[in-house]
C-alpha cells in the first residue's frame, strides 16, 4: 500500500512518515500543495493524508483537483482548523475523514486502516453510461474528463433517470423526484428541465427518450463493437 502524506511541517511529517513506514506502508511525503498536486496526477496512491494549510496550493484545492480528475482513493484530512463549516465543506469536496490536530499517530493509523479496508469508497458510487460519469455520493457529473455543470434540479432529474436507465418513468415520478427542490414545480417545469438536460447530455451521446403518454427513459448506449 502506497500512501501520500501532504504536510508542510517537517518535524510533524518526519514522525508520521516514520510511524507509517514501521506500520508497513510505503510513504511519500509532499511538503507543498503544488508538488502534491503534480505527484497525485502522475502516480498511483492507495490513500492520501492531507494537511489543509500548505504553501503553493491550499489543501482543499489539492482535494478538489484530485476529485475533479476522478481519482477515488480515500483522503483523510488532518487540519488545525476545527470549524464545522470547514469540515462539511471538505466532506462535500470528497474527503473521507477529517481529523483535528494534534492527532495521535495511533488514531491516524486506525483511521487509515479503516479507510483502506473500505477501499475505493467514491469509486463504488460511480455510475457510467457511455461517456457520462455520475458520482452519486458527490453529486457530480462528467462527460469523459470534462465536468458537467448541472443545476440542483437537473442533477436530481438526471440521477433519477440514470439510475433507472432503459426503464420508462412517468413524468409524475420525475416530478416527485424533484419535488423537494421546489414545492411549486409543475409538469411543464419538468419538461423544461428534461430539455435542458438533453442539450447538456448530447455531447456524451446520451439520449433521454420521450414515450408518448408514458413518460421518459434514459437510453443506455450500446457498447461500441470492435
Ligand atoms: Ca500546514
Amino acid at each position: 500500500m502506497r500512501l501520500l502524506l501532504i504536510e508542510d511541517d517537517d518535524a510533524l511529517a518526519d514522525g508520521v512518515v516514520r510511524a507509517l513506514r514501521i506500520a508497513g506502508y510505503l510513504v511519500d511525503r509532499a511538503a507543498d500543495g503544488r508538488e502534491a498536486d503534480t505527484w497525485l496526477s502522475e502516480r498511483e496512491y492507495d490513500l492520501v493524508v492531507l494537511d489543509l494549510g500548505l504553501p503553493g496550493l491550499d489543501g482543499s484545492e489539492v482535494l478538489r483537483r484530485l476529485r475533479a480528475r476522478k481519482q477515488g482513493m480515500p483522503v483523510i484530512v488532518v487540519s488545525a482548523r476545527e470549524m464545522l463549516d470547514e469540515r462539511i465543506r471538505l466532506l462535500d469536496l470528497g474527503a473521507d475523514d477529517y481529523l483535528v490536530k494534534p492527532v495521535a499517530i495511533s488514531e491516524l493509523e486506525a483511521r487509515i486502516r479503516v479507510r483502506l479496508r473500505r477501499g475505493m469508497s467514491s469509486e463504488d458510487n460511480r455510475l457510467r453510461i457511455g461517456e457520462l460519469v455520475l458520482d452519486l455520493s458527490g453529486r457530480l457529473a462528467w462527460i469523459g474528463e470534462r465536468p458537467l455543470e448541472l443545476t440542483a434540479r437537473e442533477w436530481s432529474a438526471l440521477e433519477y433517470l440514470a439510475t433507472r436507465a432503459n426503464r420508462i418513468v412517468s413524468k409524475d415520478l420525475v416530478l416527485q423526484a424533484l419535488y423537494h427542490w421546489d414545492a411549486q414545480i409543475t409538469p411543464n417545469a419538468v419538461e423544461k428541465i428534461i430539455s435542458r438536460l438533453r442539450a447538456k447530455l448530447e455531447p456524451a451521446g446520451v439520449v433521454i427518450r420521450t414515450v408518448r403518454g408514458m413518460g421518459y427513459y434514459l437510453e443506455q448506449p450500446k457498447p461500441a463493437v470492435g
